[in-house]
This record gives C-alpha cells, structure tokens and sequence, in this order.
C-alpha cells in the first residue's frame, strides 16, 4: 500500500485578499487568527508598527484563543455540576475554613505532590463548591480533572457491571490528575461498587493521583464503604496518608439565604402592617 491520498487545499486566487487570508488560517486551523488579522492589521497600521509586530500579535492570539478553548473543553469533560470559583466563596461565613490554606491549595503544589484532600462537614458548608474551584484551577494550570459524585459510580457500575479496572469508564476515573469523589456518604455500595471503589483508590495511589474526598460522614465511617475490614484499613490508609484534612463546622450556606430571606419577608411585612396602620 502506498501513502493514502489527501485531499489538497486550493490556495484561494480568487476573491478578495482578506477573504484568502481568512480561508487559509481556517484551513490551517488558525482561528484566532482567522477571527482577528482584520482588526490587528488595522490597529497595527496606526501604530508605525514592524512586520515581526503584527506577526508575534497574531501568534499571541492564536495561542491565547487555542488556551481559551482547551480550557472550556476540559471543563466540559471533567462534569462539574455545576460552576463555581474560589473567588465566589464567602470565607467570611465560614470562619473554620483557613482562607490561606485554600489559597495555598489553588496553586495546585498538592497535585504535584501527589497529595489528597479531604473536605468534611455537614451539608451545605460549600465542600463540594471548593472541590470544584480547586477543580477550575487545577484545569487551569493544565492539570486533567474530573468530578465523580460517588452513588453516579454506584450507578454506572450497576448499569455496567462488565467496569473493571482495564475497562475506558474505569481509566476516566482513575488517569485523570485530580479526580473530585463528591459525598462519600452514600453507604448502600454494593459488593461491585465497593470492589471498583477500592481499586480506584488504590489505583490513583499507585499513580500519585491527587482526589478531593468530600463528606458528612466521620472518617470512622468511611470503612463501610469498601465491603469488608482488610479492605477499608488498605483503602483508607491510602487515602489519608498523605492528605490535608480540613473540617468544616460552621452552619450550611443555603440556611444563611434562608434567614436573609425571612428577614426580608419579616420587614415587608413589617413595612406593610405600618402602611396599613398609617391609613
Ligand atoms: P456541601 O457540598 O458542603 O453540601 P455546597 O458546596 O454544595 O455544600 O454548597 C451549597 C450551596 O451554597 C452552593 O450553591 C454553594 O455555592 C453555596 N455556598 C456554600 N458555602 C458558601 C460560601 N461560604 N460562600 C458562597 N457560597 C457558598
Ligand atoms: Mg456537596
């Protein structure tokens, strides 16, 4: 067999010299310059500008474009449930949370050390939320990740139980640089669930795979999860050995909102009993 035939891209002699300089950058899969040449070549035009300029210009829209969008698609593909930032998490609210060990856990030295988090707590605190703005800064510094809300595996292994540990969905879970095991507080595992369970932590700690562990539950419960004794100690020595704990005591987010809102609700109707009064 010889080399297979490529289709060849016709250097565009017709139309308009911005309407080849578009073809071609599409063509070469160039979009960013595609979408911005016009509008540098003009700007550059005023600005006594070199040719080396407007090149090293286009180049860096380029590669800020190819960024953007690697990016959003390994958002995409890690599945968080929903978007949410360090930045859009109230600390204040949370005073058992150390602001700077969070910032010091968004530079992502953990995944290079190949460290574990461990977010515990009752529900509503914001685990998951920082799990998942740790997850948006780890994408951005190029590290995979993936969000994995524990009984979603349960249910991909009922629905699948030919998964084991050689299997794609399996390698999904276990390859990515930081994996996020979100409520790890569903205790109704199964012996297949428990069995993939426990092979993915021992797995990731193979590779020096950081995950992020969220739960309500105390660690001492935690056993349960992979089906028997031997196991639970082997899994969970592997998870807490090298990891940062933080526990979260203060009061659910979602009870704050509701409070703001009684006490919205109180003084409108405060304000209209008043109302009601003067007439
Ligand atoms: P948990 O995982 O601990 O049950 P979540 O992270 O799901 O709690 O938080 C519940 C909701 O409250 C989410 O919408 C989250 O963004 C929000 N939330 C929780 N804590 C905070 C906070 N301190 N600042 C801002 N939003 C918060
Ligand atoms: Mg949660």
């Amino acid at each position: 067999m010889g080399r297979k035939k490529i289709n060849q891209f016709p250097i565009p002699n017709r139309g308009s010299q911005e309407e080849a300089i578009a073809s071609m950058s599409k063509f070469l899969e160039l979009n960013g310059i595609a979408a911005s040449f016009k509008h540098v070549a003009e700007r550059m035009g005023h600005k006594n500008a070199t040719f080396y300029d407007f090149l090293q210009n286009i180049l860096e829209k380029e590669m800020n474009y190819k960024e953007e969008h690697r990016v959003d698609r390994w958002i995409q593909q890690a599945h968080f449930p929903f978007k949410k930032t360090l930045e859009e998490f109230d600390f204040s609210f949370q005073p058992t949370i150390d602001q700077r060990l969070i910032n010091d856990l968004a530079t992502c030295r953990f995944i290079e050390e190949g460290k574990n988090i461990i977010f515990l707590g009752p529900p509503g605190v914001g685990k998951t939320h920082l799990s998942i703005g740790l997850g948006f800064q780890a994408i951005q510094q190029g590290y995979e990740a993936r969000f994995l809300k524990l009984d979603e595996l349960i249910t991909r292994v009922e629905q699948e139980p030919e998964i084991d540990s050689s299997s794609r969905t399996f390698k999904t879970y276990a390859r990515p640089r930081l994996l996020i095991l979100d409520d790890m507080d569903f205790f109704n595992t199964g012996k297949n669930a428990s069995t993939i369970l426990f092979k993915l932590v021992c797995q990731r700690h193979e590779l020096k795979a950081s995950t992020i562990f969220t739960s309500n539950k105390k660690f001492g419960e935690w056993g349960e999860l992979f089906g028997n004794k031997e196991r639970a100690g082997a899994a969970l020595d592997r998870i807490i050995g090298n990891a940062v704990i933080i526990n979260i005591t203060g009061e659910s987010y979602r009870v704050k909102d509701k409070v703001k809102k009684m006490q919205i609700m109180g003084a409108v109707d405060s304000l209209k009993s008043t109302m009601v009064e003067k007439q």
